[in-house]
């Protein structure tokens, strides 16, 4: 038998991509490096790293895919965790290359050898997968949340509102008090993230087929996804985005069966998790016959889009997702495309700063229709902001996973908004608004965070002034 002397250097494979949602080699090879996307970055603008850009980040996702590093790299895990996947890269790139799809592969990539066991480790850091020697554990907390999101609770909605149900009672018992007076939140790890946790009305949409009649000669019929998070903790924003429907002449139905759009699976790497998800949906909203599904979150409506992408191997539903996907349309990008019913229109003396939302501005791009929706409200003024489209450090469970960098970026934006001296940051997505509110909560500032389709709303409450 051969002997192995101690010192003797033991070769470790390297661990490549594997087949199941490989990332494309085709996209990758699409990176010419020119660098332009390197001033978009938010991670890129923080840390001035190369390994930080999306240049950068290309280049290591290309060393995977030619086995030069292996899936068990830190850098590459540390890289790939630290991208947002606000895609402002992908807007900016003259070659195209589509960012996002790589990006989600590659997480899906680090996820799938995880739990396989396969990710080897260095010697004497204990294993997070037993029996294989591995990267060090996440932290426990990590695991529960990440065990949460990917696991039952996102997959069901009775679940989703129970557990919504507990989180009021927390606010509402005085037990909140309790836990952030104790210091139990930060022992836990937990300080920073509780603070985020918006005031809870207890509010909460069900749909069960509703059909919301237009105002006046119905002009349109749509379909409103109501969600996980925005039909619980931003019930209200739905209200407001049917009453501004319906005040345009719109019918909206709130199909049953409908859940959360798996925006936080597929951005987080669990990509079987999001297609279970938009399988849910898209036999929810087929049939209806109406003229659009409209989405009143930028990120559930980047992923709603692409659900063509993501079941794009599948046979059975492949062209069922193609055909959802082309009739999903953001709020904003449906008002402003339909003649506004400008005339009921309210004046709203405020000042406005908009802050761009990712997955709006850079996935989806749109970025004029919101500021045209904000123009038409008589009396607001709309003061723009310094880097309105770089992000605020939100991304999903992103000020979770990083949160020094999500802490920064969130100050960077607050910092920008602030200097408009604006009284309310409007936005139209749930990640943006508790991070943003959280940043002026910890500062103790008094501006307000809004949807613009809540202040529209509140224009055509009050109506235009009568005639003199
Ligand atoms: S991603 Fe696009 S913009 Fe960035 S370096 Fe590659 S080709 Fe250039
Ligand atoms: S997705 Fe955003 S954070 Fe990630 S590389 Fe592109 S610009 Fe940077």
């Amino acid at each position: 038998m051969e002997r192995v002397s101690a010192d003797q250097p033991v070769s470790i494979p390297l661990i490549p991509f594997s087949a199941k949602d490989r990332p494309s080699t085709d996209i990758i090879n699409t990176c010419v490096h020119c660098g332009l996307c390197l001033s978009s970055c938010p991670t890129y603008r923080e840390t001035g790293l190369e390994m930080s850009s999306p240049r950068g980040r290309i280049y290591l996702m290309k060393a995977v895919d030619e086995g030069r590093i292996g899936l068990e790299s830190e850098v590459f895990q540390e890289q790939m965790s630290q991208c947002l996947n606000c895609r402002a890269c992908e807007a900016v790139c003259p070659s195209g290359v589509q960012y996002g799809a790589i990006l989600e592969a590659s997480r899906a990539q680090i996820e799938q050898a995880r739990a396989a066991g396969k990710i080897p480790a260095r010697p004497g850091v204990p294993s997070e997968v037993p029996d294989n020697p591995a990267l060090p554990p996440r932290p426990l907390w990590q695991r529960a949340l990440r065990g949460a999101v990917f696991g039952g609770l996102f997959k069901h909605m009775g679940l989703f509102r129970a557990f919504t149900g507990s989180m009021v009672l927390y606010q509402k018992s005085g037990a909140q008090w309790i836990a952030r007076k104790s210091g139990i939140l930060k022992l836990l790890g937990l300080a920073e993230t509780e603070t985020m946790l918006p005031a809870l009305s207890g509010k909460m949409i069900a749909p069960r087929g509703q059909i919301f009649p237009a105002e006046g000669q119905r002009r349109y019929s749509v379909a409103l996804v109501t969600g996980c998070i925005m039909s619980t903790a931003f019930a209200e924003v739905h209200e407001a985005t049917i009453r501004v429907l319906q005040k345009n002449g719109v019918e909206v139905i709130l199909p049953p069966g409908q859940g959360c759009c798996g925006a936080l699976h597929t951005h987080g790497g669990d990509l079987d998790g999001g297609r279970e998800l938009a399988r849910i949906n898209i036999a929810a909203f087929e049939g209806l016959g109406v003229d659009a599904i409209i989405i009143n979150a930028a990120g559930c409506g980047g992923t709603l889009k692409e659900y063509g992408h993501l079941l794009h191997d599948d046979p059975a539903w492949h062209e069922r997702a193609v055909a959802f996907s082309k009739k999903v349309r953001d709020i904003h990008e449906f008002l402003a495309g339909i003649e506004l019913n400008r005339a009921a229109l309210g004046r709203l003396e405020i000042s406005v700063t908009y802050q761009e939302p990712c997955h709006l501005a850079h996935a989806q791009r749109i970025s004029a229709q919101p500021r045209a929706l904000l123009k038409a409200i008589p009396g607001l003024e709309l003061r723009e902001m310094h880097e309105s489209a770089l992000c605020c450090g939100s991304a999903g469970i992103y000020n979770v996973t990083q949160p020094e960098m999500a802490a920064r970026l969130g100050a960077r934006k607050v910092t920008n908004a602030l200097a408009t001296g604006a009284a309310v940051i409007a936005t139209g997505n749930p990640g943006c608004a508790l991070q943003l509110a959280g940043e002026l909560r910890r500062r103790g500032k008094d501006v307000q965070v809004r949807y613009i389709v809540e202040l529209l709303d509140e224009s055509y409450r009050r109506g235009p002034a009568p005639a003199a």
